[in-house]
């Protein structure tokens, strides 16, 4: 049995037994940690209250078998406070609290900038200097970067060609949602897609035909995709114009 201290986030807490609860945290220097807080849900539990989602923190612990077990735990700041009487931002909070979780999928695997990135996240909330959804936002956008993505919005999100100028007409380049990111130019929706089943106009069917020689819908992604590890090269497969 090993002791062990640090402080983190309460992420989540789940009901265990009759008295007990398993607390997940974002710890600064163990990553997230599940452990068991015994005895917490009775009414007497020294700490009990300061295991809440929101809360950060500082906790002496062990190492058990499967869970290791929070012996002590003291408040640092109660972040959920402020936000527990306004909902925007309690959701936004909320939202916060399961990115974290869902980018450190490896348990005790360090994430000191996912941590600091939550810390900083749920004190601009709680300050409310700011619409909590642009807080949420640059929350998300920081935390996805930190874990290894990030919007592609220099290049086609369907075949990576660098050139998104827009057409002659200085229309910007399309945003197919599902791709995730901006296509070429030549994009067209692909025809029976929601788009242009909805549109009877005979605008949009023109620029479908116009375009379908030369389209990069999503079809032509796997060619361009096996084409780049063919043996004769990726010269007579153009996925865009
Ligand atoms: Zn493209």
């Amino acid at each position: 049995m090993s002791l062990y201290r640090d402080d983190g986030v309460v992420l989540r807490t789940q009901k265990l037994g009759e008295a007990d609860r398993i607390v997940t945290v974002l710890a600064r220097r163990t990553g997230r940690i599940r452990a068991v807080a015994k005895g917490v849900r009775r009414t007497k539990s020294r700490f009990g209250a300061r295991l809440e989602p929101f809360t950060h923190v500082d906790l002496l612990l062990y190492t058990g078998r499967s869970l290791d077990v929070i012996t002590q735990a003291e408040t640092v700041r109660a972040y959920g406070e402020p936000l527990s009487a306004d909902y925007p931002r309690y959701t936004s909070g909320t939202a916060m609290l399961e990115t974290a979780g869902r980018l450190t999928p490896v348990e005790k695997e360090p994430a000191l900038r996912q941590f600091l990135l939550l810390v900083g996240g749920l004190r601009a909330l709680g300050e409310g200097q700011h619409d909590p959804r642009l807080v949420l936002d640059a929350f998300l956008l920081r935390s996805l970067a930190v874990a290894g993505y990030a919007p592609a919005l220099a290049e086609c999100a369907l075949c990576g060609a660098a050139d998104l100028g827009g057409d002659s007409g200085g229309r910007a380049a399309p945003l197919p949602i599902p791709a995730g990111g901006p296509a070429s130019p030549s994009w067209r929706p692909p025809r029976g897609s929601r788009s242009s089943a909805s549109s009877s106009g005979s605008t949009l069917e023109s620029a479908t035909r116009r375009g379908s020689s030369s389209s990069c819908g999503s079809s032509r992604r796997s060619t361009a995709w096996a084409a780049r590890s063919s043996p004769w090269g990726s010269g007579s497969w153009a996925a865009c114009s």
